[in-house]
């Protein structure tokens, strides 16, 4: 993923590409996960607690009881959310984040409606914190966002033309600095989206350039290592098997010495592309050293693994002939094993990587738990 070439829409600030946007999100939701539970349930615990303020106002039973189930929503909400967190990563995260942003507004503004009360200028303040905390407090996306501020503007709209009645420079003022505190906030983050998309890009490139090897465009030892240690983790956990094949090209230092550097590195990229393009997704195909690959093929019997190991010896050998240039690789195959760790089974395919060479190359050779099987010629 090269950073230079992924496009930001100038009107969203979100990235074109809708995968990597996707990913992003993934993400950034991922990192929020804490955030989010903490902040619906202190949202939550804040509108509850003030109930006690509710019953010393001296207010009537009907309007107690309505505000009582209000603010019991409240808590409810924040405490449903705080321990089902995953309902709403599941899926539609942003939108179902909004629709229980809107349905706290509502319950905010029946309160509102509710109190005898009237404080057009403190709920001018509140509606500015509301959309404050809408902006910069809860994980969204901008036009999520920028939705909610202003259904919350038209919703105490709405509440001042029903009980207040303020003089009209007062009206213009207030909405006029409400909707600049929407502006303002929305330009800022735009540009936080913004250089968040371009953070995430730039940490995933060099995640990239750390586990590839830039000749090839192969994994490295580093990946490969990492990749194999949790596999075996997994077989252990699961019961499951997995396999590995581990091959060299053979004289590969008489191409170099024949035809030079350059030459050789062609050949070590076109065998790489080769490989890649006979092996599922999930696997794992490194360059472990010089012009030796390793392959680690998760789920795959030992059987599998050797059938492919032929497969590629025998299409390597085909597509050199297309070019005149006899080219052969050695194969060591080897599964996992009950109590292998990560030594033991490189040692394994290793060492019949090292058979296959001392049988006179171009073969496959596999290594089964003290068992060995030599495939073909
Ligand atoms: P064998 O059949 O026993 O594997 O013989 P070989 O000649 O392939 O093995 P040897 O270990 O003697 O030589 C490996 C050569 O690979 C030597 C080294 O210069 C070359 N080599 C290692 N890395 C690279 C690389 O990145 N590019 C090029 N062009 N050559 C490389
Ligand atoms: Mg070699
Ligand atoms: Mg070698």
């Amino acid at each position: 993923m090269d950073p230079q070439t992924q496009a930001i829409s100038k009107l969203t600030g979100m990235f074109l590409d809708k995968d990597l946007e996707r990913r992003f999100e993934d993400s950034y939701l991922n990192r929020s996960k804490n955030q989010l539970r903490r902040i619906a349930q202190g949202i939550g615990m804040l509108f509850f607690i003030f109930i006690f303020y509710d019953f010393s106002a001296n207010k009537s039973n009907e309007t107690l009881v309505i505000i009582c189930i209000c603010r019991f929503i409240f808590l409810f909400l924040g405490i449903f959310f705080y321990y089902r967190l995953d309902f709403f990563l599941k899926s539609s995260t942003f939108f179902k984040i909004t629709v229980y942003e809107l349905i706290y507004i509502n319950l905010f503004f029946i309160i509102v409606f509710v109190y005898e009360t009237s404080h057009f200028l403190i709920q001018a303040f509140a509606i500015n914190v509301i959309i404050f905390g809408v902006f910069f407090l809860i994980p969204n996306i901008l036009h999520y966002r920028i939705f909610i501020a202003l259904y919350t503007l038209a919703g105490f709209l709405v509440v001042t033309m029903s009980k207040y009645t303020p003089a009209f420079t007062e009206l213009i003022a207030i909405y006029s600095y409400l909707l600049i505190a929407i502006f303002i906030n929305t330009i800022s983050v735009y540009s936080l989206g913004k250089y968040m998309r371009l953070d995430y890009v730039y940490k995933q490139y060099f995640k990239e350039l750390s586990t590839k090897d830039p000749l090839t465009n192969t994994y490295n030892r580093l990946k490969f290592n990492e990749s194999l240690s949790s596999e075996i983790e997994l077989a252990k956990r699961y019961g499951n098997t997995f396999s590995l094949i581990m091959f060299d090209i053979d004289h590969f230092k008489n191409f170099n010495d024949k035809k030079g550097h350059s030459f050789g590195d062609k050949i070590l990229v076109e065998v790489s592309n080769l490989v890649k393009e006979s092996i599922r997704g999930v696997d794992i195909f490194a360059r472990w050293g010089g012009e030796e690959f390793v392959i680690l093929l998760p789920h795959t019997v030992s059987d599998e693994a050797t059938a492919l190991a032929e497969r590629l010896r025998r299409a390597i050998y085909k597509e050199s002939l297309k070019k005149e240039i006899p080219l052969t690789c050695s194969f060591g195959v080897t599964s996992f094993y009950n109590h292998d760790n990560h030594d033991v089974i490189m040692e394994r395919v290793d060492r019949a990587l090292y058979k296959a060479k001392g049988s006179g190359r171009n073969v496959v050779v596999t290594e089964l738990y003290s068992l060995e099987r030599q495939c073909s010629q």
